[in-house]
Parts: structure tokens; C-alpha cells; sequence
């Protein structure tokens, strides 16, 4: 596990080499593993962890009545430290478990939904995930809550005046996404989130893409939630995080009822624990959380802005050979974006060139990416995308771009 140095020299083979799944072979080809925005591989520490918790830890957390209880709580709620101070939080209780980004947004949409008024106001961006939508067309159709749509640039990049402009008196909640898991933009969450309470209004941070490859700094942010997810950031499935400033937590009520969020339970009157517990109903996932303390713990290791400087020289390279190929659209060219290649192949299906790249051993993804409203933005049905991340290599980009030229010709 790591002790907390920063590996000064970045060396994305070490990296990989520490990836056992990324030695296998797909379809008698080497993986060329490039569907990171959808899901990471988990490095041997996480693996080890879960391990080495299953085979001498384990047991149910915060009944304190015997030893592997004890240690267990201790890892589990240690595991929050490490969270929080990833996403540089000034305490671990601002840091609440959920299973994944999606109930982390619900979390806090269903609380808010309980003092929404008809024609109360959310502002979302047309590149947000259905995570980051959804959540608040159910507070529409049940609260009559109104959304407004931040505008996408045709580079990819947020219409930031026409932001300022939807901003009003009876805006509740600006919900956007810190990193666009299509366009790869790196939205300006300092600026948005300023704006936002100048009007008054709170701001989530939809983090899922950006704690991965973007400064998830709370605080520089100034958000009032901050969410992320576990199976991106090299961590198990089923588990995520929500932060909020104490005050927004505070504020906000239970989400689900049940065991371990409550203080005392009568038959007539029930009060609730103080958050980040109040949140956390039942038996938490803690393997799970365990699991992503050591991936985030794992990922500080690296120099962040050598990491991100390397992910992206592999979507520029990869950009630079196609250079010229007009059968191509590339979807989002904003200034200083991820390392996210989102694109059209002229006369082609995203499903079939998908597939044929899969034939080479190149795992993309392709549709819409659960972002519906954005391809109509954009305006295309379906795009193909490969996503970056720190254990890729120059020659997974090579192995990319030359299974994408053979999956071309196949329909010319
Ligand atoms: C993946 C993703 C989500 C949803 O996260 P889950 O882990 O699937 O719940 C939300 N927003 C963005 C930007 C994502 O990339």
C-alpha cells in the first residue's frame, strides 16, 4: 500500500504492471483496455485489500463488542479518512457512503425534493449524465420543480454567459458535472459554483469522471456536494461517496430508513444519528469502502498533474495520427479537456465499429453513453469512445487508432 510519497518520474509501465487483468489476452490479442470512463481496472493493493479484509478482518462494523469488529470499524471508518483527504474535505464525517455516484445524487435530490416548491429551479448542462438528470426530473414530475439546460459550445466547452443568465431568485440547485464523461471538457467548477451562491443557490458537483482525472480540491471548488464513485477510481463496484459541507449535510434529511442511522427508536418518535451516518442505512459496503480508501490512497501516490499530463499525450497522440481523416468527427475539442475520445465514424454504426475493434483486442465503448441529451446536442444517434487512463501506454493509443482504421475499411 502506499506511505504517502509522491513518485516524482511518472512511469505508466510500473503502473501497468501492477494491473494483473491488463496481461490477458481478448480474442488472442493483447487487451488494449480503453474503456476507463465506463469502468477502471483494479491495481494487485485493492485486490490484496479485499483479500487480506475477507481472510483476517472481517465482521460487521460499529457493534464494538469484540476484536474483529473493532478492526473492521477501524479500516472502515480509516478508509474515510483517506477519502476525505483526496478530495481535500476539512473532516471524514463529510464524507458519506453511498453505492455508487447515481444514489449519491439521489441522496441528496430526495432530500431536497422534500422543500421543493412548484416552480423552484434546477440548472443541469446539456452534458450531464443521466445520473446527474434524471434524480431531478423526478423532483419535476413530483415536486413540479422547473429545469433549466446550461448550453454545450459546439467545441464541447459551457455557454458560461448563458449560465449567469438562468441564474435567479428561485434557483435551488446548479447540478453539473466536473468532467464530461463524452466530451471529456473539464467544466470551470470554481467559477460555476461561485455564481451559484451569489444567487443563492447550492451547488453538487458531479465528481465521477473528475475526482479520476481532474483536482477533486472541495474546498478550491467551494461545492456544497461533491460525488464520486468507486469502480472508476480503481476501486470494487458498490460503492461511492458523497461530500457536503457540514452545514449542507446538516440540513439535509434521512434518505433511507433503518438500522445504524438512527439515535434512539421509540413507537411514537424516532430520532436520527448525525451525518455522515444519518445516511447510511443498514449494513454499509465495507469491503467495498475499504477497497476504494486503498484506490484513492493508491492514486495519490502519483504526481496528479504528471498522471493527467500523460493521459492526455496519449488522446493527443492518438488525435495527431488521425489527423486529416475526414471520415472522423471527433465530439469536443474544449481547451485543456480529458483524455476522453469521443467519435463519429462516417457511414458506420458506433455498435459495429465497437465490435470490430473488439475483434483486435480494443475494448470501447458505444452508444450514447448515458448521456441522451447530449448526443442530441451534438447531433449524432450513436459515437464510439475510448477513455484514457493512467496504466495505458503509447502503444495501447497505436494498437486504438490502427484497429480503428481496420474497423473503417470495412465499410468503404
Ligand atoms: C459513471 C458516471 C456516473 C454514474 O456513476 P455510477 O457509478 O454508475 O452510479 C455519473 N456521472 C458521470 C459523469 C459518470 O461518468
Amino acid at each position: 500500500m502506499a506511505d504517502g510519497a509522491v513518485v516524482s518520474t511518472f512511469d505508466p509501465y510500473a503502473v501497468r504492471a501492477q494491473f494483473p487483468i491488463l496481461s490477458r489476452q481478448v480474442n488472442g490479442k493483447p487487451l488494449v483496455y480503453l474503456d476507463n470512463a465506463a469502468s477502471a481496472q483494479k491495481p494487485r493493493a485493492v485486490i490484496d485489500a479485499l483479500v487480506a479484509t475477507m481472510e483476517g478482518g472481517y465482521a460487521n462494523v460499529h457493534r464494538g463488542l469484540h476484536t474483529l469488529s473493532n478492526e473492521a470499524t477501524e479500516a472502515f471508518e480509516k478508509a474515510r479518512e483517506i477519502v476525505a483527504r483526496f478530495l481535500n474535505a476539512e473532516s471524514a464525517e463529510q464524507v458519506v457512503w453511498t453505492k455508487g455516484g447515481t444514489e449519491a445524487i439521489n441522496l441528496v435530490a430526495n432530500g431536497l425534493g422534500l422543500s421543493i416548491q412548484p416552480g423552484d429551479e434546477i440548472i443541469v448542462s446539456e452534458m450531464e449524465h443521466h445520473s446527474n438528470i434524471v434524480p431531478w426530473h423526478l423532483l419535476r414530475e413530483r415536486r413540479g420543480a422547473v429545469i433549466k439546460w446550461i448550453p454545450v459550445k459546439d467545441d464541447g466547452s459551457l455557454d458560461m454567459a448563458a449560465y449567469a443568465d438562468l441564474l435567479g431568485p428561485r434557483t435551488r440547485m446548479v447540478a453539473v458535472t466536473h468532467m464530461s464523461n463524452v466530451l471529456g471538457t473539464i467544466n470551470p467548477v470554481a467559477e460555476i459554483s461561485r455564481l451559484a451562491h451569489a444567487a443563492g443557490a447550492q451547488v453538487l458537483i458531479d465528481g465521477c469522471q473528475g475526482a479520476v482525472h481532474a483536482t477533486p480540491d472541495v474546498q478550491a471548488i467551494g461545492c456544497d456536494f461533491y460525488v464520486l464513485t468507486g469502480h472508476k477510481l480503481f476501486a470494487p463496484t458498490g460503492i461511492g461517496a458523497l461530500y457536503g459541507k457540514a452545514e449542507a449535510l446538516e440540513a439535509l434529511p434521512p434518505y433511507q430508513g433503518g438500522g445504524e442511522m438512527i439515535e434512539t427508536v421509540e413507537q411514537d418518535r424516532v430520532t436520527y444519528a448525525r451525518p455522515p451516518h444519518r445516511f447510511e442505512a443498514g449494513t454499509p459496503p465495507i469491503l467495498e469502502a475499504i477497497g476504494l480508501g486503498v484506490a484513492s490512497e493508491w492514486l495519490a501516490q502519483y504526481d496528479r498533474a504528471a498522471v493527467q499530463a500523460h493521459e492526455h499525450a496519449l488522446y493527443q497522440h492518438a488525435v495527431d495520427r488521425l489527423q486529416g481523416e475526414t471520415w472522423l468527427r471527433v465530439l469536443g475539442q474544449a481547451e485543456g479537456k480529458g483524455a476522453i475520445l469521443t467519435f463519429a465514424v462516417e457511414g458506420a454504426h458506433a455498435h459495429d465499429v465497437a465490435q470490430i475493434m473488439d475483434r483486435y483486442g480494443v475494448a470501447v465503448r458505444a452508444g450514447l453513453h448515458c448521456a441522451e441529451p447530449l448526443a442530441k446536442r451534438m447531433g449524432v444517434t450513436s459515437s464510439t469512445r475510448a477513455s484514457f487512463a493512467l496504466y495505458n501506454t503509447v502503444e495501447d493509443a497505436d494498437a486504438f487508432v490502427d484497429a480503428l482504421i481496420k474497423a473503417r475499411n470495412f465499410f468503404v
